[in-house]
Protein backbone atom coordinates (compact mmCIF):
# COMPACT_ATOMS: atom_id res chain seq x y z
CA UNK A 1 0.00 0.00 0.00
CA UNK A 2 1.49 3.51 -1.18
CA UNK A 3 -0.73 6.11 0.71
CA UNK A 4 -3.75 7.71 1.61
CA UNK A 5 -4.05 8.92 -2.36
CA UNK A 6 -3.58 5.40 -3.47
CA UNK A 7 -5.95 2.87 -2.42
CA UNK A 8 -6.73 0.25 -5.62
CA UNK A 9 -9.47 1.47 -7.56
CA UNK A 10 -10.45 -1.46 -10.31
CA UNK A 11 -12.20 -1.15 -13.70
CA UNK A 12 -15.72 -0.97 -14.11
CA UNK A 13 -17.95 -1.00 -17.18
CA UNK A 14 -17.51 3.16 -17.43
CA UNK A 15 -21.22 5.03 -18.03
CA UNK A 16 -21.52 7.62 -20.64
CA UNK A 17 -20.70 10.81 -18.14
CA UNK A 18 -17.66 8.69 -17.73
CA UNK A 19 -16.43 8.60 -21.19
CA UNK A 20 -17.19 12.10 -21.98
CA UNK A 21 -14.81 12.84 -19.27
CA UNK A 22 -11.97 10.97 -20.50
CA UNK A 23 -12.39 13.36 -23.81
CA UNK A 24 -12.59 15.89 -21.41
CA UNK A 25 -9.48 15.00 -19.59
CA UNK A 26 -7.30 13.70 -23.05
CA UNK A 27 -7.75 17.44 -24.73
CA UNK A 28 -6.18 18.46 -21.25
CA UNK A 29 -3.19 16.00 -22.59
CA UNK A 30 -0.96 18.12 -24.70
CA UNK A 31 -0.81 20.76 -21.68
CA UNK A 32 0.61 17.83 -19.41
CA UNK A 33 3.00 16.26 -21.57
CA UNK A 34 6.60 16.01 -21.04
CA UNK A 35 8.90 16.74 -24.40
CA UNK A 36 9.78 13.08 -24.69
CA UNK A 37 6.49 10.37 -23.86
CA UNK A 38 7.46 6.86 -22.00
CA UNK A 39 7.42 3.87 -23.91
CA UNK A 40 7.18 0.65 -23.42
CA UNK A 41 9.76 -1.26 -24.77
CA UNK A 42 9.40 -4.60 -26.54
CA UNK A 43 11.46 -7.64 -24.82
CA UNK A 44 13.52 -9.60 -27.06
CA UNK A 45 14.09 -13.18 -27.16
CA UNK A 46 17.16 -13.27 -25.26
CA UNK A 47 16.09 -10.96 -22.75
CA UNK A 48 12.87 -13.84 -22.11
CA UNK A 49 15.71 -16.23 -21.83
CA UNK A 50 17.69 -14.44 -19.37
CA UNK A 51 14.09 -13.39 -17.47
CA UNK A 52 13.12 -17.31 -17.78
CA UNK A 53 16.27 -18.50 -15.87
CA UNK A 54 16.13 -15.95 -13.02
CA UNK A 55 14.48 -16.65 -9.97
CA UNK A 56 11.67 -13.46 -10.12
CA UNK A 57 10.72 -12.32 -6.02
CA UNK A 58 8.51 -9.55 -5.87
CA UNK A 59 8.26 -7.87 -2.04
CA UNK A 60 4.80 -6.76 -1.91
CA UNK A 61 1.63 -7.47 -3.57
CA UNK A 62 -1.47 -6.12 -2.10
CA UNK A 63 -3.94 -8.80 -3.67
CA UNK A 64 -5.06 -10.08 0.26
CA UNK A 65 -6.19 -6.88 0.83
CA UNK A 66 -8.12 -6.07 -2.62
CA UNK A 67 -10.19 -9.77 -2.05
CA UNK A 68 -10.90 -8.12 1.16
CA UNK A 69 -12.28 -4.70 0.26
CA UNK A 70 -13.67 -6.67 -2.68
CA UNK A 71 -15.73 -8.39 -0.43
CA UNK A 72 -14.63 -11.95 -1.83
CA UNK A 73 -12.91 -13.34 1.29
CA UNK A 74 -15.04 -16.74 0.04
CA UNK A 75 -13.06 -16.36 -2.89
CA UNK A 76 -15.86 -17.12 -5.26
CA UNK A 77 -15.86 -13.83 -7.10
CA UNK A 78 -12.38 -13.75 -8.73
CA UNK A 79 -11.02 -16.95 -10.44
CA UNK A 80 -7.49 -16.24 -10.00
CA UNK A 81 -6.73 -19.25 -12.80
CA UNK A 82 -8.44 -17.06 -15.25
CA UNK A 83 -7.16 -14.03 -16.56
CA UNK A 84 -8.88 -11.85 -15.04
CA UNK A 85 -9.80 -8.18 -16.86
CA UNK A 86 -9.64 -5.72 -13.41
CA UNK A 87 -6.90 -5.73 -11.12
CA UNK A 88 -3.16 -6.42 -11.57
CA UNK A 89 -2.63 -10.03 -10.70
CA UNK A 90 -4.15 -13.23 -11.28
CA UNK A 91 -2.19 -16.72 -12.02
CA UNK A 92 -1.68 -16.88 -15.77
CA UNK A 93 -0.54 -13.08 -15.88
CA UNK A 94 2.05 -14.56 -13.07
CA UNK A 95 3.19 -17.22 -15.28
CA UNK A 96 3.44 -14.64 -17.88
CA UNK A 97 5.37 -12.45 -15.54
CA UNK A 98 7.58 -15.27 -14.61
CA UNK A 99 6.78 -14.97 -11.35
CA UNK A 100 8.16 -17.20 -9.20
CA UNK A 101 8.18 -16.21 -5.19
CA UNK A 102 5.71 -13.56 -3.83
CA UNK A 103 5.39 -12.02 -0.42
CA UNK A 104 1.23 -11.41 -0.34
CA UNK A 105 0.94 -8.65 1.90
CA UNK A 106 -1.09 -9.00 5.08
CA UNK A 107 -2.12 -5.25 5.07
CA UNK A 108 -3.84 -3.27 8.05
CA UNK A 109 -4.66 0.37 8.22
CA UNK A 110 -3.48 1.55 11.10
CA UNK A 111 -6.58 3.42 12.34
CA UNK A 112 -8.48 -0.44 11.72
CA UNK A 113 -10.26 -0.69 15.18
CA UNK A 114 -9.09 -4.90 15.24
CA UNK A 115 -5.91 -4.83 13.68
CA UNK A 116 -4.62 -8.19 15.26
CA UNK A 117 -7.93 -10.11 14.30
CA UNK A 118 -8.18 -9.13 10.93
CA UNK A 119 -4.43 -9.69 10.38
CA UNK A 120 -5.08 -12.82 11.09
CA UNK A 121 -8.38 -12.92 8.83
CA UNK A 122 -5.79 -12.21 5.87
CA UNK A 123 -3.66 -14.54 6.56
CA UNK A 124 -5.72 -17.44 6.78
CA UNK A 125 -7.55 -15.98 3.52
CA UNK A 126 -3.29 -16.43 1.83
CA UNK A 127 -3.24 -19.45 3.24
CA UNK A 128 -7.08 -20.74 1.70
CA UNK A 129 -6.13 -18.99 -1.38
CA UNK A 130 -2.78 -20.97 -1.98
CA UNK A 131 -4.69 -24.25 -1.24
CA UNK A 132 -7.33 -23.42 -3.86
CA UNK A 133 -4.70 -23.23 -6.34
CA UNK A 134 -2.56 -26.03 -5.82
CA UNK A 135 -1.03 -26.49 -9.13
CA UNK A 136 0.83 -22.77 -8.64
CA UNK A 137 0.69 -22.03 -5.53
CA UNK A 138 2.55 -23.01 -2.35
CA UNK A 139 2.80 -21.83 1.07
CA UNK A 140 6.77 -20.90 1.85
CA UNK A 141 7.76 -19.88 5.29
CA UNK A 142 11.49 -20.54 4.52
CA UNK A 143 14.56 -19.90 1.59
CA UNK A 144 14.69 -23.68 1.40
CA UNK A 145 11.08 -23.71 0.82
CA UNK A 146 10.80 -21.28 -1.69
CA UNK A 147 13.43 -23.20 -3.75
CA UNK A 148 11.93 -26.52 -3.17
CA UNK A 149 8.18 -25.06 -4.40
CA UNK A 150 9.76 -23.15 -7.57
CA UNK A 151 12.26 -26.27 -8.68
CA UNK A 152 8.62 -28.05 -8.22
CA UNK A 153 7.45 -25.24 -11.12
CA UNK A 154 4.99 -23.30 -8.76
CA UNK A 155 4.86 -19.61 -7.10
CA UNK A 156 6.23 -19.92 -3.64
CA UNK A 157 3.20 -17.89 -1.47
CA UNK A 158 4.80 -16.05 1.34
CA UNK A 159 3.22 -13.99 4.20
CA UNK A 160 4.51 -10.58 5.03
CA UNK A 161 2.38 -8.37 7.86
CA UNK A 162 2.03 -4.64 6.64
CA UNK A 163 1.78 -2.41 9.12
CA UNK A 164 2.96 -3.13 12.95
CA UNK A 165 -0.02 -2.27 14.56
CA UNK A 166 -0.75 -5.86 14.02
CA UNK A 167 1.09 -6.84 17.17
CA UNK A 168 -1.33 -4.17 19.13
CA UNK A 169 1.76 -3.43 21.30
CA UNK A 170 2.32 -7.30 22.42
CA UNK A 171 5.82 -9.30 21.57
CA UNK A 172 3.09 -12.58 22.39
CA UNK A 173 1.31 -11.49 19.09
CA UNK A 174 4.39 -10.90 16.98
CA UNK A 175 5.57 -14.53 18.09
CA UNK A 176 2.02 -15.89 17.34
CA UNK A 177 2.05 -14.19 13.66
CA UNK A 178 5.40 -16.34 13.61
CA UNK A 179 3.53 -19.41 14.04
CA UNK A 180 0.97 -18.50 12.06
CA UNK A 181 3.29 -18.28 8.84
CA UNK A 182 4.36 -14.34 9.01
CA UNK A 183 8.12 -13.99 7.92
CA UNK A 184 8.24 -10.18 7.66
CA UNK A 185 6.87 -7.41 8.99
CA UNK A 186 6.39 -3.63 8.04
CA UNK A 187 6.91 -1.99 11.23
CA UNK A 188 4.38 0.72 10.43
CA UNK A 189 1.90 1.43 8.38
CA UNK A 190 1.39 5.05 7.46
CA UNK A 191 0.62 6.54 10.91
CA UNK A 192 2.95 6.85 13.86
CA UNK A 193 2.44 3.71 16.44
CA UNK A 194 3.19 3.71 20.15
CA UNK A 195 6.92 2.72 19.46
CA UNK A 196 7.83 3.57 16.27
CA UNK A 197 7.75 6.43 13.32
CA UNK A 198 6.34 6.55 10.50
CA UNK A 199 7.41 8.03 7.28
CA UNK A 200 3.95 10.29 6.40
CA UNK A 201 3.29 11.28 10.14
CA UNK A 202 4.66 13.26 12.69
CA UNK A 203 7.41 11.59 14.63
CA UNK A 204 6.81 11.36 18.36
CA UNK A 205 9.68 8.84 18.97
CA UNK A 206 12.84 9.73 17.07
CA UNK A 207 12.95 6.61 15.45
CA UNK A 208 12.27 3.94 17.45
CA UNK A 209 11.02 3.57 21.02
CA UNK A 210 12.73 1.30 23.83
CA UNK A 211 9.65 -1.39 22.69
CA UNK A 212 10.15 -1.00 19.01
CA UNK A 213 14.20 -2.24 19.70
CA UNK A 214 12.91 -5.15 21.65
CA UNK A 215 10.46 -5.42 18.69
CA UNK A 216 13.33 -5.97 16.30
CA UNK A 217 15.14 -8.10 18.47
CA UNK A 218 12.40 -10.36 18.55
CA UNK A 219 11.97 -10.73 14.97
CA UNK A 220 15.54 -11.31 14.58
CA UNK A 221 15.38 -14.04 16.89
CA UNK A 222 11.90 -15.50 15.59
CA UNK A 223 13.56 -14.99 11.64
CA UNK A 224 10.99 -12.20 10.90
CA UNK A 225 12.56 -10.52 8.23
CA UNK A 226 12.58 -6.44 9.59
CA UNK A 227 10.89 -4.44 7.15
CA UNK A 228 11.81 -0.39 7.01
CA UNK A 229 9.08 0.50 4.14
CA UNK A 230 6.81 3.24 4.79
CA UNK A 231 9.00 3.87 8.62
CA UNK A 232 10.43 7.32 8.91
CA UNK A 233 14.84 7.96 8.44
CA UNK A 234 15.23 8.07 12.09
CA UNK A 235 13.07 4.91 12.28
CA UNK A 236 15.59 3.09 9.54
CA UNK A 237 19.14 3.93 10.94
CA UNK A 238 16.98 2.70 14.39
CA UNK A 239 16.64 -0.82 12.77
CA UNK A 240 19.82 -0.52 11.09
CA UNK A 241 21.78 0.12 14.62
CA UNK A 242 19.60 -3.07 16.34
CA UNK A 243 19.11 -5.62 14.04
CA UNK A 244 21.10 -8.70 13.53
CA UNK A 245 19.72 -9.78 10.66
CA UNK A 246 19.63 -8.32 6.96
CA UNK A 247 16.49 -6.33 6.81
CA UNK A 248 13.82 -5.17 3.66
CA UNK A 249 12.40 -2.74 2.41
CA UNK A 250 9.50 -4.45 1.00
CA UNK A 251 8.32 -1.80 -1.48
CA UNK A 252 10.31 1.44 -1.63
CA UNK A 253 12.11 3.40 -3.88
CA UNK A 254 15.50 5.81 -3.97
CA UNK A 255 14.64 8.80 -2.46
CA UNK A 256 17.28 10.61 -4.52
CA UNK A 257 15.42 10.29 -7.42
CA UNK A 258 12.06 10.72 -5.97
CA UNK A 259 12.12 12.94 -3.19
CA UNK A 260 8.78 11.22 -1.27
CA UNK A 261 9.11 10.92 2.14
CA UNK A 262 8.32 6.70 1.58
CA UNK A 263 11.64 6.66 -0.33
CA UNK A 264 14.64 5.47 1.33
CA UNK A 265 17.60 8.36 1.47
CA UNK A 266 21.32 7.31 0.32
CA UNK A 267 22.91 7.52 3.90
CA UNK A 268 20.25 4.88 4.53
CA UNK A 269 21.14 2.59 1.53
CA UNK A 270 24.30 2.66 2.59
CA UNK A 271 23.61 1.72 5.88
CA UNK A 272 21.38 -1.28 4.16
CA UNK A 273 24.75 -2.55 2.44
CA UNK A 274 26.57 -2.74 5.23
CA UNK A 275 23.69 -4.98 6.66
CA UNK A 276 23.32 -7.13 4.14
CA UNK A 277 19.72 -5.74 3.35
CA UNK A 278 18.09 -5.15 0.38
CA UNK A 279 15.56 -2.50 -1.20
CA UNK A 280 12.70 -3.69 -3.05
CA UNK A 281 12.00 -0.97 -5.60
CA UNK A 282 8.03 0.52 -5.84
CA UNK A 283 6.50 1.18 -8.91
CA UNK A 284 4.27 3.15 -8.15
CA UNK A 285 4.89 6.48 -9.92
CA UNK A 286 4.31 8.86 -6.90
CA UNK A 287 7.89 7.10 -5.62
CA UNK A 288 9.10 6.93 -9.12
CA UNK A 289 8.40 10.16 -10.82
CA UNK A 290 9.01 13.44 -9.09
CA UNK A 291 6.38 15.28 -11.30
CA UNK A 292 3.98 12.91 -10.10
CA UNK A 293 2.74 14.94 -7.46
CA UNK A 294 1.87 18.33 -9.19
CA UNK A 295 0.33 16.91 -12.18
CA UNK A 296 -1.93 14.79 -9.87
CA UNK A 297 -2.60 17.67 -8.06
CA UNK A 298 -3.44 19.70 -11.25
CA UNK A 299 -5.94 16.82 -12.29
CA UNK A 300 -7.30 17.11 -9.41
CA UNK A 301 -7.92 20.25 -9.13
CA UNK A 302 -9.65 20.41 -12.47
CA UNK A 303 -11.71 17.50 -11.43
CA UNK A 304 -12.63 18.92 -8.57
CA UNK A 305 -13.55 22.24 -10.29
CA UNK A 306 -15.98 20.17 -13.04
CA UNK A 307 -16.81 17.20 -10.15
CA UNK A 308 -18.43 18.17 -6.54
CA UNK A 309 -19.72 14.58 -5.60
CA UNK A 310 -17.01 12.92 -4.32
CA UNK A 311 -18.12 9.65 -5.83
CA UNK A 312 -17.82 10.91 -9.63
CA UNK A 313 -14.47 12.65 -8.43
CA UNK A 314 -12.93 9.92 -7.55
CA UNK A 315 -13.96 8.46 -11.09
CA UNK A 316 -12.59 10.87 -13.24
CA UNK A 317 -9.27 11.03 -10.96
CA UNK A 318 -8.85 7.31 -12.00
CA UNK A 319 -10.32 7.57 -15.51
CA UNK A 320 -7.95 10.54 -15.93
CA UNK A 321 -4.81 7.98 -14.43
CA UNK A 322 -5.98 5.31 -17.09
CA UNK A 323 -5.60 8.35 -19.89
CA UNK A 324 -2.90 9.25 -22.11
CA UNK A 325 -3.09 12.40 -20.10
CA UNK A 326 -1.58 10.84 -17.37
CA UNK A 327 1.16 9.22 -19.16
CA UNK A 328 3.68 12.13 -17.82
CA UNK A 329 2.44 11.31 -14.29
CA UNK A 330 2.70 7.99 -14.23
CA UNK A 331 6.45 7.29 -15.77
CA UNK A 332 7.92 4.29 -17.43
CA UNK A 333 9.71 1.06 -17.32
CA UNK A 334 12.87 3.45 -17.48
CA UNK A 335 11.86 5.75 -14.42
CA UNK A 336 12.03 2.36 -12.22
CA UNK A 337 15.12 0.97 -13.79
CA UNK A 338 16.79 4.58 -13.30
CA UNK A 339 15.51 3.87 -9.47
CA UNK A 340 17.62 0.30 -9.54
CA UNK A 341 20.79 2.21 -11.23
CA UNK A 342 20.64 4.80 -8.54
CA UNK A 343 20.14 1.85 -5.70
CA UNK A 344 22.50 0.21 -7.43
CA UNK A 345 25.25 2.32 -7.22
CA UNK A 346 24.46 3.47 -3.54
CA UNK A 347 23.79 0.29 -2.17
CA UNK A 348 25.53 -2.19 -4.53
CA UNK A 349 23.89 -4.97 -6.90
CA UNK A 350 23.61 -7.10 -3.88
CA UNK A 351 21.40 -4.89 -1.79
CA UNK A 352 18.79 -4.17 -4.82
CA UNK A 353 15.09 -5.62 -5.40
CA UNK A 354 11.38 -5.57 -6.86
CA UNK A 355 8.52 -4.91 -4.45
CA UNK A 356 6.10 -3.99 -7.22
CA UNK A 357 3.09 -3.07 -4.85
CA UNK A 358 0.91 -4.25 -7.75
CA UNK A 359 -2.57 -4.10 -6.80
CA UNK A 360 -2.63 -1.56 -3.65
CA UNK A 361 -1.61 1.05 -6.16
CA UNK A 362 -4.32 3.22 -8.08
CA UNK A 363 -1.65 3.95 -11.10
CA UNK A 364 1.21 1.93 -12.84
CA UNK A 365 3.83 3.17 -15.20
CA UNK A 366 3.43 2.94 -18.73
CA UNK A 367 4.42 -1.05 -19.38
CA UNK A 368 4.06 -2.10 -16.36
CA UNK A 369 0.49 -2.58 -16.08
CA UNK A 370 0.25 -5.81 -14.25
CA UNK A 371 2.12 -8.66 -12.62
CA UNK A 372 2.90 -10.13 -16.68
CA UNK A 373 4.65 -7.02 -16.84
CA UNK A 374 8.40 -7.84 -15.09
CA UNK A 375 10.33 -9.14 -18.50
CA UNK A 376 10.15 -5.67 -19.42
CA UNK A 377 12.60 -4.85 -16.61
CA UNK A 378 15.23 -7.21 -17.02
CA UNK A 379 14.76 -6.11 -21.16
CA UNK A 380 15.69 -2.54 -19.55
CA UNK A 381 18.55 -3.70 -17.43
CA UNK A 382 19.81 -5.89 -20.53
CA UNK A 383 19.61 -2.61 -22.57
CA UNK A 384 21.89 -0.47 -20.02
CA UNK A 385 24.36 -3.11 -19.93
CA UNK A 386 23.81 -5.50 -16.90
CA UNK A 387 25.17 -8.65 -16.76
CA UNK A 388 22.57 -11.64 -16.61
CA UNK A 389 23.66 -12.87 -13.33
CA UNK A 390 23.34 -9.48 -11.61
CA UNK A 391 19.83 -8.99 -13.02
CA UNK A 392 18.97 -12.20 -11.39
CA UNK A 393 20.20 -10.49 -7.92
CA UNK A 394 17.93 -7.84 -8.82
CA UNK A 395 14.94 -9.85 -9.76
CA UNK A 396 14.92 -11.94 -6.50
CA UNK A 397 18.32 -13.74 -5.75
CA UNK A 398 19.04 -10.90 -3.20
CA UNK A 399 15.48 -11.37 -1.55
CA UNK A 400 16.55 -14.74 -1.28
CA UNK A 401 19.48 -14.39 0.32
CA UNK A 402 17.78 -11.93 2.83
CA UNK A 403 15.20 -14.36 3.61
CA UNK A 404 17.35 -17.36 3.95
CA UNK A 405 20.53 -15.09 6.50
CA UNK A 406 17.09 -14.22 8.53
CA UNK A 407 16.86 -17.77 8.88
CA UNK A 408 19.92 -18.67 10.11
CA UNK A 409 20.46 -15.42 12.65
CA UNK A 410 17.48 -17.08 13.96
CA UNK A 411 18.49 -20.40 14.33
CA UNK A 412 21.87 -18.50 16.01
CA UNK A 413 19.40 -16.91 18.59
CA UNK A 414 17.60 -20.00 18.99
CA UNK A 415 18.92 -20.35 22.60
CA UNK A 416 18.51 -16.60 23.11
CA UNK A 417 15.52 -15.48 25.99
CA UNK A 418 12.85 -14.49 23.98
CA UNK A 419 11.38 -11.12 24.89
CA UNK A 420 8.30 -10.97 27.22
CA UNK A 421 5.15 -8.74 27.86
CA UNK A 422 4.88 -6.84 31.09
CA UNK A 423 1.01 -8.02 31.50
CA UNK A 424 -0.27 -7.32 34.70
CA UNK A 425 -1.40 -10.46 37.03
CA UNK A 426 -5.46 -10.99 35.69
CA UNK A 427 -8.02 -10.90 38.34
CA UNK A 428 -8.57 -15.00 39.47
CA UNK A 429 -12.26 -14.24 38.72
CA UNK A 430 -14.98 -16.84 39.88
ZN1 LIG B 1 2.63 -0.02 1.56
Amino acid sequence: MPGPFARSRHRRPNPLWCQVLVLIVAAAGPRLARAQQPTSPAVSAHAREVHAAGMIFDGHNDLPWRLRTEGDQALRKFDLSKRLTSGHTDIPRLRDGGVKAQFWSVYIPSEHKDPAITVMEQIDLVKRMVARYPADLEMAYSADDVERIVKAGKIASLIGIEGGVAIENRLSLLRTFHALGARYMTLAHNATLDWVDAALDVPRHDGLTAFGERVVREMNRLGILVDISHVSPATMADVLRVSRAPVIASHSSAFARCPSPRNVPDDILKLVRQNGGVVMVNFFPGFIVPEFGALRRKALFDIQAKFPDPAARRKAMQLWFESDAARPAKGAVRDVADHIDHLVKVAGVDHVGLGSDFDGIVATPVGLEDVSCYPRITQALLDRGYQPADIHKIMGQNALRALRKAGEVARALETAEPEIDDTKPEPLGD
